[in-house]
């Protein structure tokens, strides 16, 4: 059995369509979807109508909820608030109603999903060093779990203390806690503008991360016809 990881796609639907595709190429079996489906770019109906095809398991992100809500619960920084006043006007009602339903915690078979922490998943926090990740390693009920929402991949692993390992390949051994971030499909932030998900061999009990090409161009110059701010789509190609 072999799961693709992924989330944080923004309504990026090229990098959604090349990471599927790679997915496919590469054997998986399952795919698991880690929130934030929609903010930033430019198509989230039809990145919506993806997943929801897929049928996968998905928890809510953060913009999923603001997509879904009248005004802001949460505290957007300018661009994100742009970004998701858009995606609200452009998102039909049943899209919005799909989204209203995702949990922010599920368990798939002997793993974990959450977008952002375990400890309080409804308060968006952000996992950025070890402390981070053992507040979270605290309500970890499973050896491994997957989150998102930092847009950067990383691996954590609690033993006898918690620490940061390299995530490229990752093996998984029994009797450690591994809190896995497999990166952001739609809009990277770690310098590297190739979409970034994972994958779960769970037969060999191997993580691995997938860094995928996709047709950035189109992205961007949807970005700009929607009339989403151009540092939007300047940002893509940063990787940032
Ligand atoms: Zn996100």
């Amino acid at each position: 059995m072999r799961f693709a990881i992924f989330g944080d796609i923004h309504s990026n639907l090229e990098a959604l369509q090349a990471v599927l595709a790679d997915a496919r190429d590469c054997g998986c079996t399952h795919h698991v979807c880690l929130g934030d489906i929609v903010g930033y770019n430019a198509n989230p109906h039809e990145c919506v109508d993806v997943i929801r095809n897929l049928g996968c398991p998905v928890v809510m992100g953060n913009h999923d909820e603001q997509a879904y809500l009248n005004d802001n619960k949460e505290n957007f920084n300018p661009l994100a608030d742009t970004a998701i006043r858009w995606t609200r006007a452009h998102l039909p009602e049943e899209d919005k109603a799909w989204l209203s339903k995702l949990r922010l915690v599920r368990q798939v078979r002997d793993f974990t999903i959450v977008h952002a922490t375990l400890d309080t998943p409804h308060q968006w926090g952000y996992v950025f060093n070890q402390l981070d990740a053992a507040a979270s390693f605290n309500y970890q009920f499973t050896n491994l779990c997957f989150f998102g929402h930092t847009h950067s991949p990383r691996a954590y692993v609690r033993d006898e203390s918690v620490r940061s390992v390299p995530l490229d390949v990752l093996q998984i051994e029994p009797g450690k806690k591994y809190f896995i971030n497999g990166g952001s499909v739609g809009q990277p932030r770690d310098g590297d503008w190739h979409a970034s998900y994972c994958i779960f061999h769970a037969d060999k009990n191997l993580v691995e991360l997938r860094r995928v090409e996709y047709d950035i161009n189109t992205a961007q110059d949807k970005v700009v016809e929607a009339g989403l701010p151009q540092r939007l789509a300047d940002r893509l190609a940063l990787g940032a």
